[in-house]
């Protein structure tokens, strides 16, 4: 899920963020958060990888956090903290639409 920030300074600090919440390393070509170059306005945009087949290591929102690793240290942190609420009320959602896919199959079983 990709999101236009125009106050995003293009610190990059939330990729090493996020890889070590998924390694404990600073490797930020492993991190789920990835700031992208704008060719024109201001700002980046902020892609947030989802978990699927090729990918383990997707976004998976903090939840054993209090606060999410990158919004810890983005100084734009309440925007940062909406774009990861936005991407698991979608992945949610997703996940309660699989469930009814096959509930009925389940039921002719
Ligand atoms: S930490 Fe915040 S300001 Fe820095 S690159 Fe990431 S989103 Fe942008
Ligand atoms: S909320 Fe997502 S992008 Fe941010 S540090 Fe956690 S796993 Fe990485």
């Amino acid at each position: 899920m990709k999101f236009d920030m125009p106050t995003c300074g293009g610190c990059r600090t939330c990729e090493v963020a996020c890889s070590y919440h998924h390694t404990g390393e600073f490797a930020p070509s492993i991190s789920s958060i990835k700031i992208l170059d704008k060719e024109d306005g201001a700002g980046y945009y902020v892609l947030f990888l989802e978990n699927n087949e090729e990918r383990e290591r997707g976004c998976d929102g903090c939840v054993n956090l209090d606060v999410p690793l990158c919004v810890e240290f983005c100084k734009k942190a309440e925007e940062l903290t909406e774009m990861v609420k936005e991407l698991h009320e979608k992945v949610s959602s997703k996940g309660r639409e699989a469930e009814m896919d096959i509930m009925p199959s389940q039921g002719l079983r």
